[in-house]
């Protein structure tokens, strides 16, 4: 199996290079190569998605990404800033499944915003999809309105649409997540005022007559977005479309406090994917040993899970992240009084040596 490891920008370097010590200390036989991408892309060869960093995308079963983006980098034309790599990427190789895992270690429910009895032990997975709805929908733009209360004066407009494949592929996508877990999938919608969403829930409540072991509930976006704040443990796996996606993985994200823990991936319709940490390059503490490689190590374990097949891989490797945290180890960022603070290349070498 061919994984293409792509550093990229910043912390990039530091945290993949502990995720792939982790991959080579699991026993297995993987073929990795590595690629420039990003602003290191664009230093090497002139481009943030280079033509061979592309073709080994292209060419490997998975590929494991760092983050991209650096001030040094902000004057370039946008084509050229090292963030339309990972664009490239997700258009290039049709990945239209974002999965966002958001997990709360019970030793670090003191790390959100929240009631740790609210958070602790959270272990919920969000699916936005990727490729359609208001957001690429055409026509758009402005124009002089054309009806309305405000015929004549200067409008904005988008336009929201789902075709049904692009409904169908990610409801396969979800429920089968959901096999993999609780079960339990819901499916969040805006079905009572927009038709699209209304096509939405139709569509995914067809796909689920496939799938009678997963129980799935439809819930409103407003119901949601305050469901996910007042009790989020009830949820195991949410579907949602593009915008609604965003919005709430992000909430998702910060109901744990800790960026530099959550892991995410990006899948085409054969589950080949793009698996990186939902943080980015963070440039203000690059090369200094100190970034927080958990998030990118649990990618590579979502990446064992998802498009390797390897489950019990990707079980050891969560079990080893979970086992260092019980140690009471702790790089910067999630440091509290009363555990021990490492550095990046100390904590990637404690969960290689918890793998057993
Ligand atoms: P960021 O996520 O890089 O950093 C935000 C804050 O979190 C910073 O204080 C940083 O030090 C901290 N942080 C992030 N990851 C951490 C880790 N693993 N351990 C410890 N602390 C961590 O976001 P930003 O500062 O807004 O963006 C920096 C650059 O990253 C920009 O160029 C941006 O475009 C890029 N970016 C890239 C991606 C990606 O590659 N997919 C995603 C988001 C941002």
């Amino acid at each position: 199996m061919k994984i293409a490891i792509l550093p990229g920008d910043g912390i990039g370097q530091e945290i993949v290079e502990q995720a792939v010590n982790v991959l080579n200390a699991l026993g297995e036989k993987f073929e990795l190569e590595s690629a420039p991408v990003g602003g290191a892309g664009y230093a090497a060869h002139g481009h943030p998605l280079p033509e061979d960093t592309l073709k080994l995308a292209k060419e490997a079963d998975a590929i494991l990404f760092g983050a991209v983006g650096d001030w040094q980098y902000d004057s370039l034309e946008r084509s050229l800033r090292p963030e339309q790599a990972i664009l490239g990427l997700r258009k290039h190789l049709g990945l239209f499944a974002n999965l966002r895992p958001a997990i709360l270690y019970p030793e670090l429910a003191n790390a959100s915003t929240l009631k740790p009895e609210v958070v602790s032990g959270l272990d919920i997975l969000i699916i936005r999809e990727l490729t359609g709805d208001v957001y690429f929908g055409q026509p758009r733009g402005v124009r002089t309105a054309p009806d309305g209360a405000f015929k004549g004066e200067r409008e904005g407009f988008d336009t929201m649409r789902y075709a049904e494949p692009e409904i169908r592929r990610i409801a396969h996508v979800a429920f089968q997540a959901a096999q993999k877990r609780d079960k339990r999938l819901t499916s969040v919608d805006k079905a009572n005022v927009l038709e699209t969403f209304q096509f939405w829930r139709d569509i995914v409540t067809e796909v689920h007559q496939e799938y009678p072991d997963v129980a799935l509930d439809h819930m409103y976006i407003d119901n949601a977005a305050m469901q996910l704040v007042r009790a989020p443990k009830k949820f195991d796996v949410i579907v949602t479309g593009n915008m609604f996606g965003d919005i709430l993985s992000d909430q998702a994200a910060m109901l744990t406090g800790s960026i530099g823990m959550l892991p995410s991936a990006s899948l085409d319709a054969n589950n080949k994917g793009l698996y990186e940490p939902s943080h980015g390059s963070a440039p203000d503490i690059a090369g200094k040993n100190i970034a927080n490689p958990l998030a990118t190590i649990l990618s590579a374990a979502m990446m064992l899970r998802f498009s390797l097949n390897k489950a019990e891989q990707a079980d050891r490797i969560d079990n080893a992240v979970k086992k260092v945290l019980a140690q009471g180890l702790r790089t910067a960022d999630i440091y509290e009084a009363g555990t021990t603070k490492v550095g990046t290349s100390e904590m990637g070498a404690a969960v290689v040596k918890a793998l057993g």
